[in-house]
Order: C-alpha cells, then sequence, then structure tokens
C-alpha cells in the first residue's frame, strides 16, 4: 500500500447540565504544537525528508500536493521550526 495523509476530525463534546450551570468540554488530543492542526507523524516526516533525504521544502511541498493536500514551502518551513523549537 503506497503512503497516504489522512485527516484526523477530533470533535470536543460539550455537555451542559439539565439544569443550566455546568458544563463540561471533553479534552483535546494531545499535539506537538500548541494549537498546531498537524501531527507528530507528519512533522517528523518533514524533518526526515529534508534533513535525512536532503529534500527541499519546495520539492517536498510538490510531493505533499500531488498527494492530494495543499501545501506551501512557508507552511512547511514554519513545520521545520516549530519542530526544531520542541
Ligand atoms: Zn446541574
Amino acid at each position: 500500500v503506497p503512503a497516504r495523509f489522512e485527516k484526523q476530525v477530533h470533535v470536543q463534546e460539550v455537555l451542559a447540565c439539565t439544569c443550566g450551570r455546568g458544563v463540561v468540554t471533553a479534552p483535546p488530543p494531545a499535539r506537538v504544537v500548541d494549537r498546531g492542526e498537524y501531527g507528530p507523524g507528519f512533522l517528523a516526516h518533514v524533518v526526515t525528508s529534508k534533513c535525512a533525504d536532503a529534500m527541499p521544502l519546495h520539492r517536498l511541498a510538490q510531493r505533499v500536493e500531488r498527494s492530494g493536500v495543499p501545501m506551501s514551502r512557508s507552511t512547511l518551513t514554519d513545520l521545520f521550526h516549530q519542530a526544531a523549537s520542541v
């Protein structure tokens, strides 16, 4: 099976008590970067492609886009820097 990207959608359920005083929100999933929308696997893929495979980020962006995921070089650059600062 060739590699592919998958988008996971996490829905945070909010429940309110019928008395109207208590509201509880489910906790969000753990993230590598605060409020980041990319998972740890994709960040590892970006760092490995650039550092271990010497792939320039503009070419990695083209490869990701060919897989059907809209991606810009600047987004990959931001992810790369965020991964380095974690
Ligand atoms: Zn209540």
